[in-house]
């Protein structure tokens, strides 16, 4: 598995900018005393989130509203993979680290740009098929001169900072699972965190701590209680016996671990010495086939305080009680120190993706308020006294499906948010997106599949085109400057699409943000007014990161479209193409160019002549229980392959291939076999070719109505 590759095949420069500067001591040589000076430290962005506190607002005011107009490319460089980019650049003693899809590390001189090294896992294509959100990595972590990567197939890996040859690479999950890593590792007085994903799919969630030095595990704290009602001898046992386990019931969480999976925030108080970590969503989804409908189901959906050195249990705050809804409160957790009613407060902020914006007591976990920072119909506010959701009736489509907004993509995700202390705002990637929630009354649990309980014929799309863009017209996606002491919006900026980005502030009144279309902005912090922009020939979701060097500020951001939203929805996002992930670097006068995307070549082919012998409407219900959650309702995406001019659905042989055998699995594209037979493959390939011919769906029987969850 140890292999770094020479870093100039894959690298491709922009011929501008190979200066040959020497890197400075590119240790990566981060440490507790270095974290604990981060906020004063200008010069570097040494964590995901810059500091602990996960503000990710840089003091740097060298770019500023004033001469912003003036910002150029400094650098760039293109990597070697489409899928979508998520990674934060780090930057130490003038070296930058980043990622990209696959789980791959780069290293670059962070002033001239010039590759340093670069590291590929060799993570199994075949794991991509569990990866329900596209096979992004958020980014590396940094401490005493080694990086941090967790790779998409569980692995956590340490590199030397300054070769990229690996240290050491531990196997964080049971492999056998549908677990994946896409998020950063933080590290916390010499241990580094990580979680995972995969409740989609059916796994249990943890957070594991391993030392920097060894990769030996120091600790681990699951999210949900042990299926068998025993104790797994972790740090979580004591409070899983005391609250966790009398909260679930019987339920096919017994088969799937029932999700909890810790994907993605972390942030750290080192006066309080407590940690804070956000849980995913239920698996299924579905409380009523997950638990029976019956109980909170701890700690999905949760921010959970605990101590750093052992993992002990310090609070816990549950934002959605018996999740089901996909609404996890993986989102963004930042500190702040506010004044709240006259009195500083240590406080903990999050917007999860139920729609409401949470400010919290990060010493005790008391709710000091919650307001919904989205338009949310899900329910009426949150009690002030209990920290409880005031839930509408008929939310949790026993009976009837539900319309509800926020969709599973929430109203806000992964994107990160920033807070600028200048302005007391924090600024909110956010997202409004209806879901059709509906009972899956056929639903049996299947090892390794989409297990989400939830009627997925209502995702499909109306017949009638009118509908189509009408439902395009209610999705919105916006950078909300949010009050998180008023609970209010200060103002908004309006996107085109609804698949937001991650967002950084700056001590030059500036909020940095890119949109899914391909916009690279600066904004006023003040009032969103568009200082700066920059067209980077593909989306940009990831967040930006800031450095000086030299007396000069550097803005750093990954460029490349993908994530969960174009996979499944890219119908609603200008059904975009991919395109090859690149990292651009800004700084004033910056005269680097870097050369235009080059026109795809169409590989598609005419299936209008196919034909099958398979049942279309059977292979309707089949391709939205299996295939559209990556290949978008109704056979519409085309971010993966489209299926509607794909050469493997052209005849019976080349689909069984595929989907049967396993042609593409190297791609993320496994056999269904273990799911369904080569019957089943053959309706849906029916369904596909209705599809392709401009048929549309069969009748619309299949799809129970929908109403208003009021
Ligand atoms: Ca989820």
């Amino acid at each position: 598995m140890r292999r770094v590759i020479a870093a100039a095949a894959v690298v491709i420069m922009s011929a501008a900018l190979v200066a040959c500067m020497p890197a400075k001591s590119g240790g990566g040589g981060v440490d507790a005393a270095r974290m604990a000076k981060a906020d004063a430290d200008n010069a570097d962005w040494m964590s995901y989130g810059r500091t602990y506190s996960e503000q990710r607002f840089s003091p740097l005011t060298t770019v500023n509203q004033a001469n912003a107009g003036q910002l150029g490319l400094a650098w760039s460089a293109q990597f070697d993979t489409d899928r979508g980019q998520e990674a934060t650049p780090l930057i130490v003693d003038g070296v930058l680290y980043t990622t990209t899809a696959w789980s791959k590390v780069y290293a670059f001189n962070a002033k001239s740009g010039a590759p340093l090294w670069s590291y590929d896992p060799h993570v199994d294509g075949q794991r991509g098929f569990s990866a329900c959100c596209d096979v992004v990595n958020r980014g590396v972590a940094a401490w005493g001169g080694k990086v941090f990567v967790g790779a998409l197939d569980g692995r956590l890996i340490a590199l030397d900072a300054k070769t990229g040859k690996e240290a050491w690479s531990v196997q964080t999950t049971d492999k056998s699972k549908p677990y994946t890593i896409t998020g950063a590792p933080r590290v916390i007085k010499g241990k580094v965190l990580i979680g995972q994903g995969g409740a989609e799919y059916g796994v249990r969630g943890y957070l594991s701590a391993y030392d920097a030095e060894t990769g030996k595990l120091a600790w681990r704290f699951y999210m949900t209680p042990n299926p068998e009602g025993k104790p797994d001898g972790a740090a979580s046992d004591k409070v899983m016996a005391e609250k966790g386990a009398a909260t679930w019931s019987d339920g096919a969480w017994k088969h799937s671990g029932g999700g909890g999976t810790p994907w993605d925030a972390m942030a750290y108080d080192p006066e309080l010495d407590i940690m804070y970590v956000g849980v995913g969503n239920g698996s299924p989804w579905n409380h009523l086939k997950r638990s029976g409908g019956k109980g909170d189901n701890l700690f999905l959906s949760s921010i959970v305080a605990l101590k750093p050195d052992t993992g002990e249990y310090v609070w816990h705050y549950q934002t959605t009680p018996g999740e089901s809804w996909d609404y996890t409160a993986t989102q963004h957790i930042m500190l702040a120190d506010l004044t709240i009613d006259g009195a500083p407060r240590k406080v903990l902020m999050q917007a999860p993706k139920n729609g409401f914006f949470y400010v919290i007591d990060r010493a005790t976990g008391k709710l000091i308020s919650a307001k919904p920072y989205i338009a949310q119909n899900w329910a009426e506010g949150v009690d002030p006294t209990t920290g409880r959701p005031i839930e509408k009736p008929g939310i949790r489509y026993e009976k009837n499906p539900a319309l509800m907004i926020p969709a599973p993509y929430g109203g806000h995700n992964w994107q990160p948010m920033a807070y600028d202390p200048q302005e007391g705002l924090v600024y909110i990637p956010a997202m409004e997106v209806p879901f059709g929630y509906g009972d899956d009354g056929q639903f049996t649990y299947r090892d390794g599949a989409w297990n989400t309980g939830i009627n997925t014929l209502l995702s499909a799309l109306p017949d009638d085109k009118a509908q189509v863009n009408a439902m395009k017209a209610m999705l919105h996606g916006r950078l909300i400057a949010w009050d998180p002491v008023a609970q209010k919006v200060r103002w908004t900026v309006d996107h085109p699409f609804f698949w937001n980005a991650g967002v950084l502030a700056t001590g030059g009144g500036l909020v940095f943000q890119g949109s899914a279309e391909g916009k690279f902005a600066a904004y006023s912090a003040k009032d969103g007014h568009l200082v700066w922009s920059y067209d980077a020939g593909n989306g940009v979701i990831a967040a930006p990161a800031t450095y000086e060097i030299d007396g000069e500020q550097y803005i750093a951001v990954m460029v490349g479209y993908g994530g969960a939203a174009p996979l499944a929805a890219n119908v609603f996002l200008g059904n975009q193409p991919r395109k090859m992930g690149r990292l651009l670097v800004f700084k004033i006068g910056g005269k680097g160019t870097i050369a235009p995307y080059p026109k795809a070549p169409d590989t598609g082919v005419d299936l209008t002549a196919a034909a099958s012998t398979g049942d279309a409407t059977r292979g309707f219900a089949l391709y939205h229980q299996n295939c559209s959650v990556c290949h978008g309702p109704n056979v519409s995406g085309q971010y993966l392959p489209d299926l509607k001019r794909s050469m493997m659905v052209q005849t019976p042989e080349n689909f069984r291939s595929v989907v049967i055998e396993g042609a593409r699995k190297d791609r993320g594209m496994i056999s269904f076999a273990t799911f369904f037979g080569p019957s089943q493959a053959e309706d849906i390939r029916a369904y596909i070719l209705k599809e392709a011919k401009g048929a549309g769906p069969p009748p619309p029987a299949n799809k129970p109505p929908v109403s208003v969850g009021k």
